[in-house]
């Protein structure tokens, strides 16, 4: 299928019909998104393509940002707490010792809380974490679909048809009033409608792991105990913070430290890797992964090589947490983005990663898929306009991009003094609320 020029006339603002809507992406988008639609009564479909009924935690943080707080006063029921609090940023130098602070609340959550609180609310799925809230009265109809991936889309009749392939290699279609793109960073959906649009490699790598609270040592837990701490040298960054532990608790000694080490790994692309991260990225049984190494998976002699480069750049505290991490994952640092949201007429949307893949810097690609969500939700009941959905959707993505494209690059490849770091971070924490988008954000908004 070709690329499909933006028009507007198909989509749907202020309908009273109930609509059939297809949800391309079960993780954290897709569900917000379903959940958000389904709560107006329309019939959501999402399909997954993961091959089995719940996707594979890696076990790691979210900074739970503004819009995914509102996003769960909104539409959560499962009547349980989200998130652990922080009360304090903190930056510690070389020798561990504490360089800055400021009192700061910010809530910190975990993959998988998240995960299991939303498919809860959306189809009813039963686990440790959280109880299924009550069928309501007046919500539409909630598939999940795992095993199906999406490989096209053509608009019919005017409608749109979605094509699937099955876990089992059946070949199948769907065909839906309205579609929506939560299919990631590497979306399909934007590959067939923007082919130019590409993922680029950054430069650089995401260490991350988690480490029990109760297996570190008393000061390095008072260095992340209701803490948001960080420590900046050339070319690395690494921060760590408190998350629920296991089925999602939140009680005191069984949650989890949970870190993000930036280092860089210079390379022209991920197809063509250079040999260091050739090595990080190839796992212990001589696979070679892409992007995102998956947790436990690391070849042991590559992992020793960066625990000893930890021992030696970091503060304590935090060689403590790298070097006892059991599981640690890598995840190579991309950028992307679209240069527009609608599609075929108005009738296909992208949100959240497939829209605008930000880097971690931002701590807000979960924000963003629930504020996508919710600016949806509300555009289709009328509340707001095509237009000032469009603006401001298109406007977050393209803002919260680039400033985690020039965050990402000043931190690793930069050698600014401390001040210019706890800058950036506290531009990154601004609530959306208060940002003033720039004229080149909305310019071509019509
Ligand atoms: C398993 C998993 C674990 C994650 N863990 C963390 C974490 O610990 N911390 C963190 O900060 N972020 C994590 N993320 C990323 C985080 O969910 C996103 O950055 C953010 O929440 C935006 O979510 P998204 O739904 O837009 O994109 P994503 O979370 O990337 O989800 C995209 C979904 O679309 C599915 N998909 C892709 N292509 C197709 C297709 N053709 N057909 C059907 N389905 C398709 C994928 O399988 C995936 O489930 C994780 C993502 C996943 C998928």
């Amino acid at each position: 299928m070709s690329a499909i020029a933006s028009h507007t006339s198909g989509v749907p603002n202020g309908v009273d019909k109930k609509l059939d809507i297809v949800v391309v992406g079960g993780s954290l988008g897709g569900l917000c998104t379903g959940l958000a639609l389904k709560s107006l009564g329309h019939a959501v479909t999402i399909l997954e393509r993961n091959p089995t009924a719940l996707l594979h935690n890696q076990g790691a943080g979210i900074v739970a940002g503004g819009d995914t707080l509102t996003f769960f006063k909104r539409y959560d029921r499962c009547g349980r707490q989200l998130a652990v609090s922080s009360q304090r940023r903190q930056y510690l130098d070389k020798e561990g010792k504490i360089v800055h602070r400021e009192d700061m609340v910010q809530n910190m959550t975990s993959w998988d809380l998240v995960y299991y609180m939303l498919r809860a609310n959306f189809d009813g799925v039963k686990s440790p974490y959280c109880n299924v809230p009550e069928l309501r009265e007046g919500d539409g109809v909630a598939k999940h679909l795992h095993g199906h991936r999406v490989t096209g889309i053509t608009e019919k009749n005017g409608r749109v048809e979605v094509a699937y392939t099955t876990n089992e290699g059946k070949e199948g279609t769907i065909t839906a009033d309205f579609v929506v793109g939560a299919d990631g960073p590497s979306s399909t959906l934007r590959s067939i409608l923007q082919p130019n649009v590409e993922r680029k490699y950054a430069g650089y790598v995401a260490l991350r792991g988690t480490v029990p609270e109760d297996q570190v040592s008393p000061p390095t837990l008072e260095a992340f105990s209701e803490r948001f701490t960080f420590f900046h040298t050339r070319g690395i960054q690494i921060l760590a913070y408190l998350i629920p532990g296991e089925n999602g608790t939140l009680e005191p000694g069984k949650r989890l430290v949970n870190f993000v080490y930036y280092t860089n790994f210079p390379s022209k692309s991920l197809d063509d890797p250079s040999l260091e991260l050739a090595e990080l990225m190839t796992d212990m049984d001589g696979e070679r992964h892409r992007i995102t190494m998956p947790p436990g998976k690391t070849d042991p002699k590559a992992w020793e090589k960066q625990r000893q480069i930890a021992k030696e750049c970091l503060p304590p505290q935090f060689a403590e947490i790298v070097c006892g991490t059991k599981k640690p994952f890598v995840q190579a640092i991309t950028d992307v983005i679209s240069t527009q949201n609608e599609f075929l007429d108005g009738k296909v949307v992208l949100i959240g990663d497939a829209l605008a893949g930000f880097r971690p810097h931002t701590v807000a690609s979960t924000s963003q898929a629930a504020f996508d969500a919710m600016i949806l939700a509300d555009m289709i009941a009328g509340k707001v306009s095509r237009k000032e959905w469009k603006r401001e959707t298109m406007a977050y993505a393209r803002t919260i991009q680039k400033r985690g494209v020039d965050m990402g690059n000043r931190s690793q490849f930069g050698d600014l003094p401390l001040k210019e770091h706890i800058h950036d971070r506290n531009l990154a924490s601004r609530p959306r609320e208060e940002e003033i988008w720039p004229e080149w954000s909305i310019a071509d908004i019509d």
